[in-house]
C-alpha cells in the first residue's frame, strides 16, 4: 500500500558516493528541499579505500551515524565539499580525533533536530556507543540504518518512524546465524585454556568480556583502551545501553584483571584492542602469543586485508568464532516491514549479487544507485 507523501513535500534524491557497490566505507548524498546533505563519511575498512568527493560539490551539512572509520573516518576529506558543518551524537563526537572536539553539532541519541527546516529524527542502534539511525522528513521518508545490531546484549535499539526508502544494514548479506550460535561457538572456544581476543574496544569488545565473565564464569584480562571504555558505558554514556546493563559492567570492571605494559603478557582469556591487531594491546601481544603454540587466538568480526589479523588468518593460527553486531537477514526483513519501506538499498557488502537481495527483502524492491526518496 502507498502512502500519500506529506503535503508541501517534493521527492528527494538519494545518491550513494560508496558503500552499496562493494564493500567501500559509508557515504551517501541526499539532496532535498534545496539542501545537499551527506551521511556518514568513512573510509577503509581495506587500507587506502576513501569515496570520492570530487563530484560531489557543495554540501550544507554532515550527518554521522556513529565514530567507526568506515562511517566517520573521513572527516579530513571534507575540504573537497565545502567543510560543511558536522552533527553527531555527544558520544559520538567524544570518539573522533581530538581536533574534532568542539567542532561537532548535537544529534540526539533519540529524539528530533530541526536541519534546515527539514526534520531530522535519530534512535539508538545496538551497534556501537552512542550510533544512531538518522531519519529525514523528505519526499516520502529516508531511513538510514548506519551500522545496527538487533541482538546486543549492551546496546540499546529505539524503533524509527515509517519511511518509504531505506538504506540498510547488509554487512551480514544473506546469513541468518542466530546470536544463540554464536554464543554457544565462542563458549566452546573459551571454556578453557589460554585464548587472546583482539576486539574493537568501541563494538563488541565490552560485550563479549561480560559474556565470558557471566557465561563461562572466567576472568578475563582487559586492555587499558577496553577498561576506559566500559568506565565510560557504566558512567556517563550508560544513555546509549539497554536498561540494567551498567551495573553488570561496574561488575565486569571491578574483577576483571589488567593487561600491563610489560612481557609476557598476562595468561588466560585476554581482550584487547585494537580488532586488526595494527595498533594498541593486541597488536603488543601477537607476536608472544604466536609463538606459544597452545594458546588460542580468536578473531570475531570482519578481517580485513593486509592486517595483522590477515597473516594470523592465512597462516592458520587463528580461530574464527562470528558475533552478531550487524542484522540477520530476517532482522533486515523484520526492519523494512515495520518501516513500511518500498526501496531497500542494501549497503555495505560487497559479496551479495544485487539480483539476490530481492527474494530475500520482498516484498521491497532492492536498489544499488541512485534512487528518488
Ligand atoms: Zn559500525
Amino acid at each position: 500500500m502507498t502512502r500519500p507523501r506529506p503535503m508541501g513535500r517534493s521527492p528527494a534524491r538519494l545518491i550513494p558516493i560508496s558503500g552499496v557497490t562493494g564493500k567501500g566505507p559509508a557515504c551517501f548524498l541526499l539532496e532535498g528541499e534545496g539542501r545537499r546533505i551527506l551521511l556518514d563519511i568513512g573510509v577503509g575498512p581495506d587500507r587506502g579505500a576513501a569515496p570520492d568527493l570530487s563530484a560531489v560539490g557543495r554540501v550544507d551539512a554532515v550527518l554521522l551515524s556513529h565514530a567507526h572509520a568506515d562511517h566517520a573516518g573521513g572527516l579530513h576529506l571534507l575540504g573537497a565539499v565545502g567543510d560543511p558543518p558536522v552533527h553527531a551524537t555527544a558520544i559520538t563526537a567524544a570518539q573522533l580525533p581530538r581536533e574534532w572536539a568542539g567542532r561537532v553539532n548535537p544529534l540526539p541519541l533519540s529524539g528530533e533536530i530541526d536541519l534546515f527546516g527539514i526534520k531530522v529524527t535519530t534512535g539508538r542502534t545496538g551497534h556501537a556507543p552512542g550510533g544512531v539511525w538518522l531519519h529525514l522528513a523528505v519526499g516520502d521518508g529516508l531511513f538510514y540504518a548506519g551500522d545496527m545490531g538487533f541482538e546486543s546484549e549492551l546496546y540499546a535499539i529505539d524503533e524509527p518512524p515509517p519511511a518509504a526508502t531505506a538504506v540498510i544494514d547488509a554487512s551480514a548479506g544473506l546469513d541468518d546465524t542466530p546470536q544463540a550460535d554464536r554464543r554457544s561457538a565462542m563458549h566452546h572456544l573459551v571454556r578453557q585454556g589460554d585464548a587472546l581476543l583482539p576486539v574493537p574496544a568501541a563494538g563488541r569488545g565490552p560485550e563479549i568480556a561480560l559474556f565470558v565473565v557471566e557465561e563461562i564464569c572466567r576472568k578475563p584480562s582487559l586492555c587499558p583502551e577496553l577498561r576506559e571504555m566500559v568506565a565510560n558505558l557504566c558512567g556517563p554514556w550508560r544513555e546509549t545501553l539497554r536498561a540494567g546493563t551498567a551495573d553488570r559492567l561496574s561488575f565486569l570492571l571491578a574483577m576483571a584483571g589488567s593487561v600491563e605494559h610489560r612481557s609476557p603478557g598476562p595468561r588466560g582469556v585476554v581482550i584487547a584492542s585494537n580488532v586488526m591487531a595494527d595498533a594498541g594491546a593486541s597488536a603488543r601481544l601477537l607476536p608472544e602469543w604466536l609463538d606459544r603454540r597452545d594458546a588460542a587466538i580468536i578473531l570475531s568480526g570482519c578481517v580485513p586485508d593486509d592486517t595483522p589479523v590477515e597473516r594470523v588468518r592465512g597462516m592458520g593460527r587463528a580461530a574464527v568464532a562470528g558475533w552478531n553486531v550487524h542484522p540477520r537477514i530476517s532482522d533486515n526483513a523484520r526492519l523494512l516491514g515495520a518501516l513500511g519501506a518500498r526501496t531497500a538499498i542494501p549497503a555495505f557488502n560487497g559479496r551479495v549479487p544485487p539480483a539476490d537481495w530481492e527474494p530475500a527483502l520482498a516484498p521491497t524492491v532492492a536498489a544499488t544507485g541512485e534512487v528518488t526518496v
